[in-house]
């Protein structure tokens, strides 16, 4: 699958080009996952970026304002994780244990959504969720 390259991410998105807010928006576009500000930090350092802590969260924040990425609370971890907003929004599995999050491809909630849309008189535009519990591999070792 060819993805659209981080330079045409930035035009789309009305950001000025700048190399450092390209490393970063390709670091995060080989994520699988959502990443830790500090995991971020420490791909960057490993690729010799040299873009300080300070930066990446000023970058970071520029990404959010222009609807880039999501920021969600991640509860076993207690730490903020990030992730480039995809067309399609994602949920996930978060182990308990080993703190894995595996993503799962079909929303479940818009079922329900549509049933309190019209049960509540209610107008939903957002929804979170993430499922608790413990993968196969943690369950094995147990
Ligand atoms: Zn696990
Ligand atoms: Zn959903």
């Amino acid at each position: 699958m060819k993805s659209t390259s981080s330079r045409t991410l930035l035009e789309q998105s009305k950001l000025k080009y700048s190399r450092q807010r390209e490393s970063l928006l390709d670091i995060l576009k080989e994520q699988s996952v959502p990443i830790t500000i500090d995991q971020l930090d420490e791909i960057v350092k490993q690729r010799n970026l040299s873009i300080n802590l300070s930066t990446i969260y000023r970058i970071l924040d520029a990404f959010q304002k222009h609807d880039m990425i999501e920021k969600t609370f991640n509860v076993p971890t207690q730490s903020y994780v990030i992730e480039l907003k995809h067309a399609h929004h994602r949920h996930y599995l978060i182990c308990l244990d080993c703190k894995k999050m595996i993503p799962i491809n079909h929303c479940p909630m818009h079922e329900i959504i549509e049933q309190i849309e019209k049960e509540q008189d209610f107008h939903v535009s957002a929804h979170q969720l993430d499922i608790y519990g413990y993968c196969s591999d943690c369950i094995k070792n147990h």
